[in-house]
């Protein structure tokens, strides 16, 4: 390389050779190649194989399921895109270098087309599955809530063993039907317990508010042994209480966790972009924490972050958090490894996050 000291009087550090300066991975993340952080794309078994990741990035870009607002199959592009870091990130959350402890890769969209349903949850299970099947953790990139169905079936299927879910919401999505439809992004977690994916009393969901679904569906829920727990309760118990008791509840017989995330379930002043906004929900910080929480608590066996809606989006916030809430999954990964502050800090703790 060039010369690197700057003089008095210049502007910039020029270097020899500039088409060369900097690799694709340390360029700012709008130029060059558009992954998730840049990471490897290894969309097939044979570059998965070759990669050996930790965690696999997959895209479930379909929306066909959705009840309302349209347009969350353009958020794995928007999640993808929502960041500015370059290179390796070091988490002032948990004080590590995420990337560098944690292999991680980008194995590109399950190939959905619109208006099929049906195919697309067969194309995102096998996606799932085979980043499943090569070691690695799916973070599934939404998509509407629908692709929990094949996703958590992959999973499952995989692991061979329990499953608990976590599940943030401000819906439950235990509808048997949604205007006769089946499948639909109102049914997904009905058809995993129906179905016996999942253990009714290991399906815990958090952020419950609003005004759907109707009392009948809640008794199916509470037939099936489910717990959940209201945006109400966790405005009196506050979140961290709620969240430890879900961690215990979706471990009740299961090892692994499955960890689900709809992003209506922060406030609409913070996640405005998705398909059916509820006032009233978490902050952004609450996800977030929750999240490093649930993920240094649990063995991770998958996750998604779902409903984000570019089109309804407003300056790219939803967008935004749910990349974060990837990050900071993949950053409690790498906390455990050593190294890193502490995830579930007492307070006062020195770098509690
Ligand atoms: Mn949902
Ligand atoms: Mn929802």
């Amino acid at each position: 390389m060039g010369e690197e000291r700057p003089f008095p009087g210049e502007a910039e550090i020029r270097a020899e050779d500039e088409l060369a300066e900097f690799d694709d991975r340390d360029l700012p993340s709008y130029v060059g190649a558009a992954s998730f952080q840049k990471l490897p794309w290894c969309p097939d078994d044979e570059s998965l194989r070759r990669a050996r990741p930790e965690v696999a990035i997959v895209g479930a870009p379909l929306d066909d399921g959705t009840s309302h607002r349209p347009g969350a199959r353009f958020g794995p592009r928007a999640i993808r895109a929502a960041t500015y870091h370059a290179g390796d990130l070091y988490s002032i959350q948990v004080g590590t270098e995420v990337f560098s402890v944690v292999r991680c890769v980008d194995a590109g969209d399950a190939p959905v087309v619109p208006s099929r349903l049906g195919r697309g949850h067969r194309v995102i299970r096998e996606k799932v599955r085979g980043v499943a099947e090569a070691g690695a953790i799916p973070i599934v990139l939404g998509g509407d809530h629908s692709i929990t169905y094949p996703s958590v079936a992959a999973v499952r299927e995989v692991q061979g063993a329990e499953v608990g879910v976590v599940h943030f919401d401000a819906h439950a999505d235990t509808g048997l039907e949604v205007w006769g439809s089946l499948l639909s992004h109102g049914t997904p977690m009905r058809k995993l317990i129906s179905e016996g994916w999942v253990a009714g009393r290991n399906f815990v969901q958090v952020g419950l508010r609003g005004y759907w679904p109707e009392r009948e569906t809640f008794e199916w829920m509470r037939e099936q042994g489910m717990r959940w727990h209201r945006m109400v309760e966790i405005e009196e118990r506050g979140a961290e209480a709620v969240i430890d008791e879900a961690i215990a509840e979706a471990l009740e017989g299961p090892e692994r966790v499955y960890l689900s995330i709809d992003i209506d379930v922060v406030d609409p002043s913070a996640a405005p972009g998705t398909g059916t906004p509820e006032p009233g929900g978490l902050l952004a910080r609450e996800l977030l924490r929750a999240v490093r929480r649930i993920v240094s608590r649990v063995e991770l066996v998958g996750m998604d972050v779902v409903e984000v809606s570019p089109p309804y989006d407003h300056a790219e916030l939803t967008a935004a958090l749910a990349h974060r809430c990837v990050l900071e999954a993949i950053g409690a990964l790498a906390a455990k490894r050593g190294g890193g502050l502490p995830t579930d800090p007492r307070p006062g703790d020195p770098g509690s996050p």
